[in-house]
């Protein structure tokens, strides 16, 4: 295990937790999870009988989790520590400064951008601009307390602050849930006969055997595609989807998947964790939302064909993949200014072969257990048309 987490960093992100408002984290997390909750009972769990539970304990550690009783599956429960909540919070308040700061500093987006010939997609600035019809409601609930508040405090950077956790928090949900409604636990090895409860951790280790382990990290990925297509469409239900925001919900998975990597060796193959290496959870999803993106801005009318949107997709990929990785760095890693991180080297052509081995290997304990899933999903509506879509991960991580 490679703890790449500086000490002097870490100390100096402890003492900050005593600035962090944590009576306003509670009100913002509380506000979203209950309207999750009430949605995903009045979509899914209600018309079938069941109910779901949201909890947040007060547990510092940064994870989450899914649970069922195998007896009453219809019974579920979602639990999002605070430690998680908190973390997602700081880094929605510390990337977009660090951003705007950023391209001050550097030419490395406007490199990108001459890259990408400056078309109109591209933007200069180290934050997007999210129209005042696309903020979201807290954006609104709080803009009276920040905006203003010094020159961090703009109105655009205020919006994408609070666009950043509410989206970064759904996705953890929607990551959650999709480990309930693709019915994971009649996949589990074990018979579940005489389990009372099922729980999915996010951060866990696990002493299965290989064999196992590959079936398990490959429902892990399952559930990161559908908590993006479930993410993708409540930011379109929520009337907040734009562009802007598609960028920030990119950054906030390359910061999530930077420090789910902490601890992880460099080595890539399946290993003994329940989880996937965090380089290949980030190549599954990057190829899944990329793809995901161009289908539904085709069915909103917004494009004519994949290509047409297909480059403006990849800046905003690629931009988002520099951006959370030079963060990341920068904010926690320690290591030296303008280094490449270990995560990062992984954006070039580094190591492909064990890369392409790892993703082979998952996709197809994946489909092979899509059989099982396409028939058991608690909802009829789901992430399978959009996966069917697509061509092998494998062919096109290649
Ligand atoms: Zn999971």
């Amino acid at each position: 295990m490679s703890n790449r987490i500086s000490p002097e960093k870490q100390q100096r992100i402890d003492f900050e937790s005593q600035f962090i408002n944590f009576e306003m984290i509670d009100i913002l997390s509380k506000t979203i999870l209950e309207e999750l909750e009430a949605w995903a009972n009045k979509t899914i769990y209600k018309p079938l009988g069941g109910v779901l539970r949201v909890e947040r304990p007060l547990d510092e550690s940064v994870n989450a989790c899914a649970g069922i009783n195998p007896k009453t599956p219809l019974e579920a429960v979602i639990k999002i520590n605070m430690g998680m909540i908190r973390e997602i919070y700081r880094d929605s308040f510390v990337f977009p400064p660090f951003s705007e700061q950023f391209v001050k500093d550097s030419d490395n987006i406007r490199d990108l951008n001459s890259q990408f010939r400056n078309l109109g997609f591209t933007f200069d600035s180290g934050l997007p601009v999210i129209q005042e019809d696309k903020r979201n409601n807290l954006y609104h609930l709080v803009k009276d307390i920040y905006v203003g508040k010094g020159e961090r405090f703009t109105e655009d950077a205020t919006a994408c602050r609070f666009m950043y956790f509410e989206i970064a928090l759904a996705w953890v949900f929607f990551h959650e849930l999709s480990h309930l409604i693709q019915c994971h636990y009649r996949l589990k090895n074990q018979p579940s006969a005489n389990v009372d409860l099922i729980e999915y951790h996010e951060i866990i280790s696990s002493t299965e055997s290989p064999e196992e382990n590959s079936k398990e990290q490959s429902r892990e990925i399952l559930a990161d595609m559908e908590g993006i297509d479930l993410t993708l469409k409540y930011m379109i239900r929520k009337d907040i989807f734009s562009s802007g925001a598609l960028y920030l919900f990119m950054c906030a998975l390359g910061c999530l998947f930077n420090r789910f990597y902490n601890g992880h060796s460099e080595k890539i193959d399946i290993g003994t964790g329940s989880h996937p290496h965090p380089i290949i959870r980030n190549e599954f999803s990057v190829a899944f939302i990329t793809n995901s993106i161009s289908q539904r801005l085709i069915e909103m009318g917004y494009a004519k064909d994949k290509l047409s949107v297909d480059i403006a997709i990849v800046y905003l990929s690629t931009r988002a993949s520099l951006m959370s990785g030079i963060y990341w760095g920068w904010r926690y890693e320690d290591q030296q200014d303008g280094a490449l991180t270990s995560f990062m080297k992984y954006s070039t052509t580094h190591d492909p072969e064990p890369r392409k081995a790892c993703c082979l290997a998952l996709e197809i304990e994946m489909n092979n257990q899509l059989v099982t899933i396409a028939g058991n999903h608690l909802m009829t509506d789901n992430f399978l048309s959009a996966l069917s879509q697509m061509k092998s991960f494998f062919s096109q991580n290649g």
